[in-house]
């Protein structure tokens, strides 16, 4: 029977090993799956932790439906009854300008009145389907924004989706690796106003395009799927998903099994888990390592010192997230009225954003209570994200009073930490992807699949999750390869 082992227990290990069961049962045959998880529960950064009524996501709170690898793992796993679409009453998003929460705008209409840019930064932006398409090989992010809408824009419009999704800095994310859509339109319509228009959507299409990346949202107020799709996730939050993959997987999981050393053998390799006389050794003729790319370097360190650099070459900001509970009763009038707001770098204010977890999915926060997370640190700030809770806490509730009006005493708070949070595709990523590759081609039964690489969101985990199990099943050549990178 053939032997593979999974180091690291979240979505994207677990969604490997349901796959490979699944590609296994469909043929029949006989695979022994192992997954080994440092911790004592699965699901790595996607957790919710439920107490006193409150449901507080340690890290994602969904995904987007118009994405179909993440919908395509629920239907396959037959929980689209344990689904739940963000709610309707949560349509507006904020931006924060000149210290006030500014409505993003999406319809032209609303573009046009809106205080959110200037005059001159409407005009300039409208000037985009003049603007020559770049010819850069790797151009940062914040560059492509400045150049084809002006710099306004890229402040106003850019860094907070930037912030929402990466934690990131534009200045040093690489617009082919993190954005490969709208380099492809540049380089296809040789404009994003002129893409978008052929593409049967306009202006208010890429506006929605980016309001959906910042907030998860389609245009046009409504919730029905736009072009962005509408921000999902599951009753009771992410864990309800992270339970079913693992009772699906079931004695495959082991918890508590930290790898501590990966060696090539002649017949594949050999695997390490636990120290000392406590170490269990796993055979595997297939090695998928599902951990983020720095613990995969420290372990291929001696083996493989170049792909080890590689790996380890990859960043990541660490991000802290907040999560302040407060009294209905006790918040001003409609002011969790919408999805919650992003603060461009320009404001210089020390939190990302706040996301208004309650008003997206209700069932967040018990009767009578608002549930509030905000994200502080980033790329850009990891001195913050490191501070004590007796400055972050107070940090951030004054934000939260000064933007939003809430001055109450909050009924919970929660510090999540994250170190290794959110993986930073910098200027120069795909470059070491492809050397990545290289190295791989020549380590026969050595896979990666994790968000440090291709795609940091949960669809893009789920993704790479099918293709990894398609590549492994492929090099054991017990089935025919359904896909490939
Ligand atoms: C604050 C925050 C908010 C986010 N919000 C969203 C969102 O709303 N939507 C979205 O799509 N994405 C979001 N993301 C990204 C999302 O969390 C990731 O895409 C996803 O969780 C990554 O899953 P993964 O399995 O690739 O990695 P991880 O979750 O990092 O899992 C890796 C696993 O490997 C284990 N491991 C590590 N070392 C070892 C070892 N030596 N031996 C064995 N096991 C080991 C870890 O314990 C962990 O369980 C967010 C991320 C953060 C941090």
């Amino acid at each position: 029977m053939d032997r593979i082992v999974i180091v690291g227990g979240g979505i994207s290990g677990l969604a490997t090993a349901f796959r490979l069961r699944q590609a296994a049962d469909a043929e029949g045959r006989a695979l022994q799956i192992t997954i080994l998880e440092a911790e004592d529960q699965p699901g790595g950064k996607m957790r919710s932790d439920r107490e006193g009524g409150f449901v507080i996501e340690r890290g994602p709170n969904g995904f987007l439906d118009s994405r179909l690898n993440a919908l395509g793992l629920m239907v396959d796993l037959g929980v689209e009854n344990l689904l739940m679409r963000a709610d309707k009453n949560a349509a507006k998003r904020f931006v924060c300008r000149d210290g006030r929460l500014v409505p993003l705008p999406e319809t032209p209409p609303a573009f046009l009145r809106s205080s959110l840019l200037s005059g001159a930064a409407k005009r300039r932006l409208m000037h985009e389907p003049w603007i020559p398409a770049g010819t850069a090989h790797d151009e940062s992010i914040g560059d492509l924004a400045a150049r084809r809408m002006g710099p306004e824009a890229r402040d106003y419009l850019v860094d907070p989706m930037i912030s929402g999704v990466y934690a990131g800095d534009p200045a040093r994310l690489s617009a082919a690796a993190a954005l490969p859509r709208l380099v492809l339109m540049e380089r296809k319509y040789g404009s994003w106003i002129r893409g978008a228009i052929a593409l049967q959507g306009g202006l208010p299409r890429l506006l929605g395009k980016i309001a959906g990346r910042v907030f998860g949202r389609g245009p046009g107020g409504g919730i029905s799927a736009g072009p962005s799709g509408v921000l999902t996730s599951f009753k009771g939050g992410v864990t309800t998903l992270v339970q079913v993959l693992a009772e699906r997987v079931g004695a495959s999981l082991r918890l508590g099994a930290p790898v501590t050393s990966i060696e090539r053998v002649a017949t594949g390799w050999l695997v390490g888990a636990g120290t000392g006389e406590g170490t269990h050794y796993y055979p595997a003729d297939a090695l998928v390592l599902a951990c983020p790319a720095d613990v995969s370097s420290r372990l291929l360190q001696s083996a493989f010192p170049s792909l080890s650099g590689e790996l380890g070459a990859i960043p990541y900001a660490s991000i802290t997230v907040v999560a302040v509970g407060f009294n209905k009763a006790d918040l001003p009038e409609g002011a969790v009225d919408g999805f919650g707001f992003l603060v461009p770098e320009v404001e210089h204010r020390p939190v990302l954003g706040v996301l208004w977890d309650s008003s997206i999915f209700p069932d967040r926060a018990p009767p009578g209570q608002v549930l509030l997370r905000a994200m502080v640190g980033g790329a850009r700030h990891p001195d913050l994200a490191v501070a004590a809770d007796d400055v972050l806490v107070p940090m951030v509730l004054q934000q939260i009073a000064e933007l939003m009006g809430i001055r109450a005493t909050p009924t919970r708070v929660r510090v999540v930490r994250w170190a290794q949070g959110i993986p930073q595709y910098n200027v120069g990523h795909l470059d070491r992807m492809a050397r990545i590759d290289a190295s791989l081609s020549r380590l026969p039964g050595l896979f990666l699949c994790h968000n440090s690489y291709r795609g940091i969101s949960l669809d893009d985990c789920c993704r790479e999750a099918q293709l990894a199990a398609d590549h492994v099943i492929s090099h054991l050549g017990v089935m025919p390869c359904q896909g490939g990178a």
